[in-house]
């Protein structure tokens, strides 16, 4: 199963579009799975990664992790946050009851609403 794409990252008071590219590159002209561009308020994903979805969602938290120290002025390296996303996303997917307080919280955080 695919997993849905969100078409908006929001962080604080800043959105970012969230863009499928096919062969996606990097500066350098290298491929990769993923660019936050935050001038450009868009977060990149590689049209491959949406047949991964372990890859997809590491990609997708690796970008927010990138949004999340630009607006916060964290000062992460690159790697400190692929180390931050990959742990992350361990622990997520080794602990399924830790997503699901998450997923209640966001259910909570809608109702309030
Ligand atoms: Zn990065």
């Amino acid at each position: 199963m695919k997993p849905a794409l969100p078409t908006q990252l929001k962080v604080g008071p800043h959105r970012y579009t969230v863009e499928v590219v096919p062969d996606l590159r990097n500066e350098a002209g290298a491929a990769c799975w993923g660019q936050f561009r935050g001038e450009e308020q868009r977060l990149l994903i590689d049209g491959d990664a949406l047949n991964r979805p372990v890859m997809l969602a590491e990609t997708m938290l690796h970008e927010t992790v990138h949004a999340l120290d630009k607006h916060y002025a964290l000062h992460l390296s690159e790697d400190r946050v692929r180390v931050l996303c990959t742990a992350l996303l361990s622990a997520l997917l080794d602990n399924p009851g830790l997503w699901a307080v998450v997923e209640a919280a966001a259910g909570a955080g809608k109702e309030a609403k």
